[in-house]
């Protein structure tokens, strides 16, 4: 295993004052085979653009660096883009520093701003306040401007976004990801991995983008929100505000059984009731 060429993270949180903040969502990874076996599950190379959400203090940062990937760094702590200067400095015009709030970045625009040509990839330690929300920015984004994410979540959310149908923690977001992509566990780190650990434990999913989806997300979105909104209650019901009288023939073009609940429903059997909605 090589070495890092850079101060121990901890003496960078030292030296910057980096004193995780809640508010943040601040668990930082310290221990570097953690990050590089992340780096490594995104099959990053020297040919790689990646978007890396939250530095912190550098860790995961440094792991994509390493094999030369060209990483955009979004961070909202000031202290941080401090504390990373001397990495960019070490790896000229490869780290892109950027100071903002990572919901509201515009990647296509910022993309176009530094000219680099889709798609690239996304691998980041996120923030467990705004890791699902993020998730369906990036789902939705359209044109897709990604060919990949790698992204740490809380396990439970992890669970939940690679739920099957028939589990019950199978819901919109189970139908929303998987119908635009091919989520897959990476693996699980326990929360003593993190400085300061959370309350939870967490997994590092790798997302791969499905092509040629053949329904608008919109649509799907509007299916699933109607079906699982009321989880306990038959299709029959829970789709009737929706599609009010037609509810019962739909579910019969569907060849879906009107008594089921969201749950029993397949991801296919949510695109099919979409493809209904949008006709
Ligand atoms: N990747 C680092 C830090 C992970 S903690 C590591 O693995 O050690 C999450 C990071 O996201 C923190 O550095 C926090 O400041 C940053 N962050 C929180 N909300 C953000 C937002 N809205 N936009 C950009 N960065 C954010």
């Amino acid at each position: 295993m090589s070495t890092s060429p850079f101060p121990p993270l901890r003496e960078v949180i030292d030296e910057f004052g980096l004193n995780a903040r809640k508010s943040l969502g601040q668990h930082f990874l310290l221990d570097l085979n953690i990050t590089r076996k992340i780096a490594r599950l995104s099959e990053i190379n020297a040919s790689d653009v990646v978007i890396e959400i939250g530095p912190g203090p550098g860790g995961l940062t440094r792991a994509l660096l390493e094999p030369g990937a060209q990483v955009i760094a979004i961070e909202r702590d000031t202290r941080c883009i401090e504390a990373l200067g001397p990495l960019a400095a070490a790896y000229p015009g490869k780290l892109i520093l950027l100071d903002e709030d990572a919901l509201r970045t515009d990647e296509p625009v910022l993309l176009q701003q530094l000219d680099i040509a889709h798609p690239i990839k996304v691998t980041s330690n996120l923030p467990y306040n705004i890791s699902t929300e993020l998730l369906i920015k990036w789902l939705k984004a359209s044109p897709r401007w990604w060919s990949g994410l790698t992204l740490m979540f809380q396990k439970e959310v992890a669970e939940r976004i690679l739920a099957p149908h028939g589990n019950k923690t199978y819901g919109r977001l189970s139908v929303i990801t998987q119908a635009i992509a091919n989520p897959r566990k990476g693996f699980d780190l326990p929360a003593r991995a993190f400085t300061p650990p959370p309350k939870v434990d967490s997994t590092v999913l790798q997302i791969l983008p499905k092509d040629n989806l053949d329904f608008e997300i919109a649509s799907l979105e509007r299916v699933t929100a109607s079906a699982f909104s009321q989880r306990r209650k038959m299709l029959r019901a829970s789709l009737k505000p929706l599609f009010g009288d037609e509810t019962e023939p739909t579910l019969t073009k569907a060849r879906l059984d009107p008594t089921l609940r969201a749950e029993q429903v397949s991801v296919d059997g949510f695109i099919c009731l979409a493809n209904l909605l949008a006709r």
